[in-house]
Order: C-alpha cells, then structure tokens, then sequence
C-alpha cells in the first residue's frame, strides 16, 4: 500500500477501507507518511468528507495510536462531559461536583485553554497547589475513594490527534467534521467513561457557526460514541455571548463557586443543571430529565456540590480556603468598570470579541505553552435581551497593564449592540441528541 494513492483516491471522492485507514494513520503516527502527505490527505478529507463507517474506522485508529484507560476497576460506571470550546464556559466546574453529590462517579481528563476559549485546567490551577498531572494510578484511586477527578492527560491517549490536529491547525483543515468528530471521539473514547454527555457550542464564540451544521456535528458524534458501545448525547449549547458573567480563570472560579454556593447567573446554573441531568440520566440514576434536575438544584441549594468541590481541590493538593472564601484569590491590579453609553436593550454581545479580549489581557493563550495571568479577564453584567439604562453599569475589565486595560475597553465596547426596541433572550439549548 502506498499513501499517494490513498491520497488520490480520497481526492477522487472514493471511500477508504478500514486496512486503508488504519495503515493511513499507523504510518502517520510513527513517522513513515510525512507532514505533506498527511496535509494532502487531510485536505481531500476536508473535500470529499467521509461515510459514517470511515469516520468510525478513523476513530479506532487513532485510538489505538496511544494506550487506553480503563475505568473498570474504579467504578461500576463512569460519566464524562466534553464541551466544543466557549467563552465564560466553567460548566464542568459546578457539573462535575453536583452529578458525584448524586452518587454517580466523573473522572474526567480536561485540556489547557488556545486562542478565545478558557481552558479547564488552567481555571483550576487558579488554586494554589491544584495538581492537573495525577499519575493514572492516582486518576483510578481517586476516582475510587472521592468519585470526582479532575485532572489533565494521564496517559498517552490518542497521540496520533495531536499529531494531525497540528498539521490540521496550519493547514485550513480544521473545519472538517469527519476529522473533527474523529478527534474530540478518540480522546473521550480512550479516557475510559461509559456515558458521554456533549456539549456542543453554536454561534459568534464558537466553531459551529448554524445550528444545522452544530446538529449534524452533533449527531456525528453521538453515533460514534453508540459504535463504540458509550451511552452518548449531545446538547446543541448558545455561544453567541459568554455563559454567565464571568470570562477569565480566577473570575470564573469565584463564579463557579458562588453557583456551588447557591447565587450565581441564572443561565449558568441552568446550563449546568441541564447538562448534569443528562449525565445523570446516562448513569441510570433517572430516566427523567426534569427530576435530575430537581437533583442537582438540591446538591447546589444543600451544600452537597460544595463539598464535593473541595474534596475534589484537597485531593489533588488545591488550598481549600479558597473554595470557602472565595474572595481570598488575588485580583488584578487594574478594575474598570464601564457604564452603558445610551438607554436600550442589549441585542449583542459577540462572544468571540470578548473571549480574544480576555486572551489579549493574559487571560488565554495564544501559542501553547504561552503563560497566563490568572486574575484577569471581564466580567459582563448586562446580556441578550436586557434592559439596560444610560449610566447602569455594563462590563468590567480586570487587567494588570493600563495599556491593556484600555485596549479591552474599547474592544468590549464594540462588542455590545444595544438597540431601541426589545429584544428576546437568547435561547440557552437549541436542541437535544439522544442515540
Ligand atoms: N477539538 C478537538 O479536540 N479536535 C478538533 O478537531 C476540533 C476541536
């Protein structure tokens, strides 16, 4: 067999077979198919799309470039979340605590934040000593002993993604869902859990940008976590403005804690109590949506998700004080807010504006391996669909650089859209995938 011809028959429009497959990315993954054919490759999948079974073929071969965990041991049955990436996106930090609350077990492998969207991993870090590099021996017995884990890649889980998303990333080859679907599902597939519950953004902040295109996405993936013998569903999720308030790690952190704590923004606490609900129904816990939600509205109003919480910050070394007073975390040097310009109704505000805002403050990355300023970012107070009076306070930059301070300022500004007539509230889900 030889790459080229794989090459030109996927350019060609024909399907692959699964030995094609399979030799297309061995050979990628340990280094005999170089770069340009892998690029080449990648673009005539981008073209030409795949069938479902290529798209499954694909997945199982990059799964089985790496190694994979097995849950078995730990828990009966496991539950994972994965969210497609947005701004002011802290859901997995109040989900995770309120579904274990509940008595089903989350170990979940996050990822560091690129480019607009936070990352995980880095919120958590905002607690000091939180350790995001658990060996998996300790992922499985803390999954066992404390049935929440939170943690970064334990092993060398799907390599031959990261390998190709590289290339993908300087090659306009990103936005191919065949090879989309193939890497969000070989990472989740090979972290270990049983159920899967998706979180799939639409709109201005996010990679989808039509529900149509989000929902066949969607559905994609869904069928292939069903291949792979995982309860999957997705939810189709708003990111045409931030989730919540808050967009920044530490801020995030404050506003995850205060949901755990009983206030928080009432879409935040809807879109995690939602997206619990569907972990909790793939555990078996309820067949009923609406009573998991009760559930979880009872683990945020009796404390349970808090304490959940801070287990979960004590075993992996975090300082717990911060979980009690969350007022203790440092804070930027520079707090601005900024008031309304005019009197209307709030018809925009354009995540992605924010979300590279907050990343040009020090929030985010814009190169892996780029450091980032944990107290800073942007909080905005005014969303889709409100009232808001000239003089009412309507976002507030936090950032440690006066230069940088006024720059977001400006650039928020120009997020906003406020408009003389009224405006609805944007949806929060606009549709639900069950297998
Ligand atoms: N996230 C991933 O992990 N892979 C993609 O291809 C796109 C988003």
């Amino acid at each position: 067999m030889r790459a080229v011809d794989l090459i030109v028959k996927k350019r060609d429009g024909e399907e692959l077979t699964r030995e094609e497959i399979f030799f297309f990315v061995r050979g990628f993954s340990e280094g005999n198919i170089p770069d340009y054919q892998a690029s080449a490759w990648a673009m005539a999948v981008l073209i030409k799309g795949m069938t479902e079974r290529e798209t499954t073929d694909l997945t199982e071969a990059i799964i089985d470039s790496g190694e994979r965990l097995d849950l078995s041991s730990a828990v009966p049955f496991a539950v994972d979340k994965h969210s497609t990436g947005g701004v002011g996106d802290k859901t997995t930090l109040v989900v995770l605590p309120i579904v274990t609350a509940i008595g089903v077990p989350v170990g979940k492998m996050s990822g560091k934040g690129l480019s607009f969207t936070g990352g995980t991993l880095d919120k958590m870090e905002s607690f000091p000593g939180y350790r995001i590099d658990l060996t998996t021996d300790e992922f499985i017995m803390q999954l066992k002993n404390d049935g929440i884990v939170l943690s970064g890649q334990t092993l060398d889980l799907a390599p031959a993604d990261g390998k190709l998303y590289a290339l993908r990333d300087v090659t306009g080859t990103v936005p191919s869902l065949p090879l989309i679907v193939a890497s969000i599902m070989s990472k989740k597939i090979a972290a270990g859990a049983d159920g899967i519950v998706l979180d799939v953004k639409v709109g201005l902040g996010a990679f989808m940008q039509t529900v149509e295109e989000a929902v066949v996405l969607a559905e994609s993936m869904v069928n292939i976590g069903n291949r792979f013998g995982k309860k999957s569903c997705a939810l189709i999720s708003d990111m045409n403005q931030p989730l919540g308030n808050a967009v920044g790690n530490v801020l995030e952190v404050k506003e995850a804690i205060r949901t755990l704590k009983g206030g928080g923004p009432d879409d935040f606490i809807e879109h995690s109590l939602t997206i619990a609900a569907h972990m909790l129904v793939l555990a078996g816990r309820t067949d009923d949506i609406d009573e998991a939600k009760a559930l979880g509205t009872q683990s945020l109003q009796n404390g349970t998700g808090l304490d959940k919480f801070r287990t979960l910050v004590q075993a992996q070394g975090g300082e717990t004080q911060f979980v009690d007073d969350e007022e203790r975390f440092p804070t930027a040097r520079f707090i601005e807010t900024v008031s309304s310009w005019e009197s209307g109704y709030v018809s925009e505000v354009h995540a992605r504006e924010v979300g590279l805002s907050a990343m040009s403050l020090g929030a985010g990355r814009e190169n892996k391996g780029d450091s980032i300023d944990h107290t800073v970012g942007i909080v905005v107070h005014k969303k889709v669909g409100k009232l808001v009076e000239e003089g009412e306070p309507l976002f507030t930059i936090h950032a440690n650089e006066e230069k940088l301070l006024k720059s977001s300022i400006e650039r928020v500004k120009n997020a906003y859209k406020i408009s003389k007539s009224e405006v609805d509230e944007l949806p929060l889900f606009y549709r639900t995938i069950t297998s």
